[in-house]
């Protein structure tokens, strides 16, 4: 499955390469505008893991990992983060626990404990995920945290970071090659078409998760807490937790995980919803 998306997205992009060592001319940069459409919406697909929800994807995962490693070496450079001590080892353990019921092609699993009070927690392609010291004291402790960790990992086994890196890509794609099919700026396009794809999966891996992404990280984290063994029920007490720190907060500022990680009812509803097929799940890893 994976290699055949694997296959469908290299076909994609050699095709897209060598029309593009063509010389374009507006007709045919209008043909590879219907080219481009087609091929984005039949080849360019990938199925998210276990909600079956259909994904727009232009990157392999091999080049997903690298950009993902690369953004967070990045982050490590310019960031404090705690090396040793309980909380860091808490935070390495739940995430071994976690990752080992989320396998992911390439992925090199890194958990780790930034020295930053906002309660936040992200996570990049390629298994980088990053724990603010912050969010410690909303979790509480080792199933709270199982709760963000299993959602921010949920984002790199559903390729969230890819998914929206091909968006933009394929957006900026089609509108360099509607330049050239409109303004017969052949030799600009060209390379507005190679600037998209580099930029666009640069630029898109950072971008925010959106609510579809947000909501399908929480339903596929329930699972993986709950197949790591830890209590599922736990990410509805971590929510409402969550959502009473935000309302003492008051009207100041909202947090900057409530920015990325939208809270309301719908969430908690959706847990709830989903509890008795994860308490199974549970009871499954449970009995061992
Ligand atoms: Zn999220």
């Amino acid at each position: 499955m994976l290699r055949a998306q694997m296959l469908r997205a290299q076909m994609f992009r050699a095709q897209m390469f060598r029309a593009l060592l063509l010389q374009v001319t507006p007709q045919a940069a209008l043909r590879l505008l219907s080219a481009a459409l087609l091929a984005m919406a039949v080849l360019a697909c990938a199925t998210a893991p276990e909600t079956g929800r259909q994904q727009f994807m232009m990157i392999d995962p091999a080049q997903e990992a690298r950009m993902g490693l690369q953004a967070f070496d990045q982050l490590k450079q310019n960031k404090p983060y705690v090396t040793s001590g309980k909380d860091a080892e808490l935070v390495r353990r739940v995430g071994r626990r976690i990752a080992r019921v989320a396998p992911v092609e390439h992925a090199k699993w890194e958990f780790v404990l930034f020295k930053d009070d906002s309660p936040n927690a992200f996570a990049l392609p390629g298994g980088k995920v990053g724990v603010n010291t912050g969010i410690l004291e909303i979790t509480q402790d080792e199933a709270g945290l199982a709760t963000v960790i299993g959602h921010e990992v949920a984002h790199v086994v559903a390729r969230h970071g890819a998914e929206r890196a091909s968006q933009t890509m394929g957006l900026q794609i089609l509108g360099a090659l509607a330049d050239v099919a409109l303004a017969q700026n052949a030799p600009g396009a060209r390379q507005g078409v190679m600037q998209a794809y580099g930029l666009g999966a640069q630029v898109g891996v950072l971008l925010p998760y959106s609510r579809v992404h947000e909501l399908e990280a929480d339903e596929l984290g329930m699972l993986y807490m709950a197949r790591a063994g830890y209590d599922p029920k736990a990410a509805i007490a971590f929510w409402q937790r969550f959502q009473a720190y935000n309302r003492k907060q008051g009207g100041g500022k909202p947090p900057e995980f409530l920015s990325t990680h939208p809270l309301d009812d719908r969430r908690i509803a959706q847990l709830r919803a989903l509890l008795p097929r994860a308490a199974a799940e549970y009871a499954r890893a449970a009995r061992g």
